[in-house]
């Protein structure tokens, strides 16, 4: 893999109204390094431990993306450099990124994660979750937190018609809650949908972030 080619065709690929976040989960730091060396500056990993080690070693204006699921108990290993989570299902983690974000006089950006895919999946929520969510009094109170968009990832098939509507669907959501409950909040603006082998048909239905780690930096084993 020639991850500095990938990035800049990436980079070209996307323009400017697409932002790439380089999924470099379980890939060694001379990877990152290499990726950083050509411009690419947000991150993803799904590992709290594993991003907090790679944002020691590497340049401080790197922006992190937590990508995968997030446990409470794990929120204080990211919270003094985390600039995005992804991940947002349930009110308890955004409670305690809140505390966290808080003690290190931070703000984190958050994305709420809709469960959008056919297969069984523990992480994300329906649609009856989301307004009950959205409704939650406590959320007034999270006062370090700002949450700026939606993710969803889609089912894992060749079937990609399947894949565009549920792309579609998430497209949906992402407008009615925008409508709904964020109409004069700019900052809830990013919809985050497509990884390696669907990131196209992402954003042909309205994504403007994607997610790649394999086609830049190669498989993972
Ligand atoms: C690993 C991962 C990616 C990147 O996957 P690729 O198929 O390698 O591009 C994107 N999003 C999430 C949530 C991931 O866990």
């Amino acid at each position: 893999m020639d991850i500095a080619e990938n990035i800049k065709r990436f980079k070209e690929e996307l323009g400017n109204k697409v932002e790439l976040v380089a999924v470099s989960k379980t890939k060694p730091i001379a990877d990152l390094q290499e990726a950083y060396d050509v411009g690419q500056r947000i991150f993803g990993e799904n590992r709290p431990q594993e991003m907090q080690e790679k944002a020691e070693a590497l340049p401080k204006d790197i922006e992190w993306h937590m990508v995968g699921h997030l446990q409470s108990n794990k929120v204080k290993y990211i919270a003094p450099f985390v600039s995005m989570i992804h991940s947002i299902d349930k009110l308890s983690t955004l409670k305690e990124i809140n505390k966290r974000a808080k003690q290190n006089e931070r703000t984190i950006k958050v994305l709420l994660q809709m469960h959008i895919a056919e297969e069984e999946s523990k992480f994300g929520m329906d649609e009856e979750k989301l307004t009950s969510f959205l409704e939650s009094e406590k959320l007034k109170n999270f006062e370090n937190i700002k949450i700026v968009g939606m993710m969803g990832m889609a089912t894992f098939t060749d079937d990609m018609d399947k894949v565009r509507s549920e792309f579609k669907k998430l497209k949906q959501i992402f407008d009615q809650t925008k409508a709904n409950y964020f109409n004069d909040d700019p900052n809830f603006s990013i919809l985050s949908m497509g990884m390696s082998g669907d990131y196209q048909i992402g954003i042909e239905e309205g994504s403007n972030m994607v997610r790649i780690g394999s086609q830049i930096f190669g498989a993972r084993n």
